[in-house]
């Protein structure tokens, strides 16, 4: 009895040493020494498979590259190809407000420009969230979003929360899907306290319509999806309009998406004129300009990303 004991003592501590070494072995052996009167010591060798349960941290590290606390668009002079490939774990998110989520004006054409969020009623005051994990990358006052909030999300999504009165989050901060981010409010560009809320990727605004269901069930749409360039341009809706969502959740749907015609991007090198880039684009000046929301007195900044035709 006393020897059983031991053994069972011996399994257990070698059990623990080796569990805390090597989280990745698959199973544990362990020689059980008996000690018996007539036929001496009997050896079993028993194996106990290990489970390792996995750890919720990020398989890529979403700080590694374009990781800015101060530019709202760290990608600018990179092209992404459509259509954009994104995946969650998550099938729903949280409601960026606590209460009924008004949406006031879409994504979509808006007064001449494009309005790369969707903007939800709230009351100053009112507790804005965080509407899946992530890394805080910028929490600052900036002219035309007043007090935001910027997270980047593990699957590469990022999500800014703009016109807030209050920041209670700092950047580089990890935070929970539903964590407190602060209060909204009418800061910056606003007319009238509400959120204005935008969903980008790799510095290109998605129609958030698109990925998120913003009735009470705050459903993702897919789990994994695909986005054309058609749900990643403003032009092509009206804020006013809701538009007709098509999902392309198939690889299938997503090769005959990428058949499409691409874009054309052009990036603004130094020395570069409004009437240098449309003359060698086979376009007119006017039409750059439209294209771009930018006039022919607009200073083009280096790195700047222009759209040719979509
Ligand atoms: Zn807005």
């Amino acid at each position: 009895m006393k020897y059983l004991f031991l053994s069972v003592l011996f399994i257990c501590t070698t059990w623990y040493t080796l569990a805390q070494k090597d989280s990745i072995s698959t199973a544990l052996k362990i020689e059980l020494k008996t000690e018996t009167y007539n036929k001496g010591v009997i050896i079993d060798t028993i194996e106990i498979p290990l489970i390792v349960k996995p750890t919720k941290t990020p398989v890529v590290d979403i700080k590694a590259a374009f990781w800015d606390n101060i530019n709202h668009n760290p990608y600018q002079n990179s092209i992404q190809k459509f259509p954009l490939e994104l995946s969650f774990s998550d099938s729903t998110y949280a409601s960026p407000v606590l209460h009924k989520k008004v949406i006031t004006s879409r994504y979509g054409w808006r007064r001449g420009r494009p309005h790369n969020g969707i903007d939800i009623d709230l009351v100053t005051g009112d507790s804005v969230v965080a509407v899946l994990d992530g890394i805080v990358r910028i929490a600052k006052y900036s002219n035309g979003f007043g007090n935001v909030v910027v997270v980047r999300h593990y699957n590469g999504l990022e999500s800014t929360y703009a016109h807030l009165s209050h920041i209670a989050v700092k950047a580089n901060d990890t935070i929970a899907k539903a964590q407190y981010l602060g209060k909204g409010g009418n800061t910056g560009n606003s007319r009238g306290s509400h959120l204005h809320l935008e969903l980008s990727y790799k510095g290109q605004p998605i129609h958030p319509e698109y990925i998120f269901d913003f009735s009470s069930k705050n459903a993702i749409r897919s789990q994994r999806l695909w986005v054309t360039h058609k749900w990643a341009h403003a032009r092509f809706h009206n804020s006013k309009r809701v538009s007709k969502i098509k999902l392309i959740t198939t690889e299938d749907e997503a090769a005959l998406a990428s058949l499409a015609k691409q874009p054309r991007f052009y990036v603004v090198k130094k020395g570069d004129t409004l009437y240098g880039i449309s003359r060698r684009n086979n376009m007119s000046v006017a039409r750059l300009c439209k294209t771009n929301s930018i006039n022919q007195n607009t200073t083009l900044k280096i790195g700047q990303k222009l759209v040719l035709d979509l």
